[in-house]
């Protein structure tokens, strides 16, 4: 019944499977295989499972599970570990197993991976796609401290909208202030004074207030006038609250030189999540009319700045019209700078969290009426309730627009999921009290799922962490940091190090 339900999955037990890789780490070999052992599974795998594919562990992929010894690169940071995402996931599985076993507080807690490789991937694309554009990463997106050193370890800059990005940015060591843009057109006048004081120099601006304020405060800033563009064709909009619309550029530029401020370039944003790329070129064009109006008005600008919103699945294709408006409407780039502010398109692959099944209301399974009768409507019958929810790092579900696909990453003590297990449709919920706090409305998942099962969420390294609450007193959860395997590894552990060294903090 129900209880027993309930009751044998609060472990977490762990598949046999594991326990037949000959190196599986030291903290697992602890591990009481047979306590933990789900009573019903068998000692071998049953028949039914091995129709799945294959992702067992293998002595191999277990490589990654020791820290990095040279992991005091950052001694202020978590440990850095190398490996598959996948293997790190697992291990904090197996962990808060071990952990539960040994009646550890919150020994279930929810967890990201973060897997830095795919940051480092991103920009490869990146200097493929666009090796003119140099991408100043929008810190707001995730100010994780290890995408920030990777990222500056990689020659990217920054993109800060306020003092306390610029502190996080400047206090990492080894980044020159003027690879920061200043890019909240609003600022508060303390915060152009003190980036002022740090040598941050360029910044955007879109209207006459902010012109007296920088002319106070700032006067040798270097400003970037942010214009409007269309931003109907993404996720968030951006438009709405930011961007000077064209026919205000020549008066914003006049009153620029009156106050003897220097406007050295134009920025756009064309909304973040941006679905329809044709929409670059339409501001390219936008801010080669505002360079005109820069001559006109006795300046001659050197920057352009095209903003971020650029969507993983569509970036080759955003890059493209970039490439092809940037070359139609500028053609002579020999004192023109472009840079960009990514921030999703580095980020939002690169994490993924784990979470934990911590309740489950499901139909009584002896009532014969409401047995999982999916064929009776489509409204979800079972309902799960995991440890992180839309007041935690699934904010980005009210905030961001996005929509959450769980999958099951362990299920009843293993990792193997039979594709023959029977699925209905359910629901998963945040932890909180708040009925608002909905991860998936409505997703199909395995019967057999339980309390004590993990289930993963791909694709949630962007406005997630960063806008996270501790409502109801629930923690942010915590992140795992790998470098992925191979010769990428390797290569990025020598950037950070090399980064590291030159910003003298070895
Ligand atoms: C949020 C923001 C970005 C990043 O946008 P993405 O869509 O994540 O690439 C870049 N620039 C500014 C000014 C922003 O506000």
């Amino acid at each position: 019944m129900s209880q027993v339900q309930t009751l044998h999955t609060t472990l977490s037990p762990i598949d046999l499977d594991i326990s037949r890789s000959e190196n599986y780490p030291s903290h697992f070999q602890n591990l009481d295989l047979e306590n933990v052992t789900h009573g019903n599974t068998n000692a071998g795998v049953p028949d039914n499972w091995s129709s799945t594919p294959s992702l067992r562990l293998t002595a191999d992929s277990f490589g990654g599970s020791e820290p990095i010894s040279e992991a005091t690169i950052f001694p202020s940071l978590p440990p850095l570990y190398f490996g598959h995402p996948e293997v790190h996931l697992r291990n904090g599985i197996i962990n808060a197993s071990r952990l539960a076993n040994d009646g550890e507080i919150d020994a279930e807690k929810a967890f990201f991976v973060a897997d830095l490789s795919q940051v480092f991937r991103q920009h490869q694309r990146w200097l493929a796609c666009l090796p003119e554009i140099t991408p100043f990463y929008a810190v707001k997106c995730n100010p994780d401290p290890y995408v920030l050193r990777l990222l500056a370890a990689l020659g990217a800059g920054f993109d800060c909208a306020s003092n306390g990005e610029i502190s996080q940015v400047l206090s990492i060591g080894g980044i020159d202030p003027s690879r920061i843009i200043f890019a909240n057109p609003c600022k508060a006048n303390s915060f152009i004074r003190n980036a002022g004081r740090l040598g941050v120099d360029t910044m955007t601006f879109d209207n006459i207030d902010e012109l007296y304020k920088v002319a106070r405060t700032h006067p040798r800033a270097k400003l970037v006038v942010r214009i409007l563009t269309d931003d109907t064709k993404s996720l968030c909009q951006l438009g709405l609250k930011y961007g000077a619309p064209l026919v205000t550029v020549p008066g914003l530029l006049a009153k620029a030189k009156e106050l003897q401020l220097d406007v050295i370039g134009v920025s756009f944003h064309v909304g973040s999540g941006c679905y329809d790329p044709t929409v670059y070129s339409d501001a390219i064009s936008r801010a080669r009319s505002v360079f005109d109006m820069a001559n006109d008005a006795g300046f001659s600008f050197t920057l352009l700045d095209v903003g971020g919103g650029f969507e993983d699945a569509l970036f080759e294709q955003a890059a493209a019209v970039l490439t092809d408006a940037i070359q139609q409407h500028f053609p002579d780039r020999r004192n023109i700078k472009v840079i960009a502010e990514p921030g999703r398109f580095y980020v939002s692959k690169a994490f993924s969290l784990a979470a934990n099944i911590i309740a489950r209301r499901a139909p009584f399974p002896d009532t014969s009426t409401t047995e999982y009768t999916t064929t009776l409507s489509d409204h979800p019958s079972v309902m799960y309730y995991i440890n992180d929810g839309v007041y935690g790092a699934f904010n980005c579900i009210l905030f961001d627009h996005q929509v959450a696909h769980p999958y099951v990453l362990s299920m009843d003590g293993s990792f193997h999921v039979p594709s023959s297990e029977p699925v209905c449709l359910s629901s998963v919920w945040g932890p909180t009290c708040d009925s608002i706090d909905c991860v998936c409305p409505k997703t199909e998942l395995p019967r057999g799922l339980r309390v004590g099962d993990w289930l993963g969420f791909d694709n949630m390294g962007a406005y997630t962490v960063c806008a996270a609450s501790q409502f109801n007193g629930f923690e942010v959860s915590k992140v795992v940091y790998t470098l992925g395997g191979g010769a990428s590894a390797a290569e990025m552990h020598n950037k950070l190090i090399a980064f590291a060294a030159e910003a003298g903090l070895l």
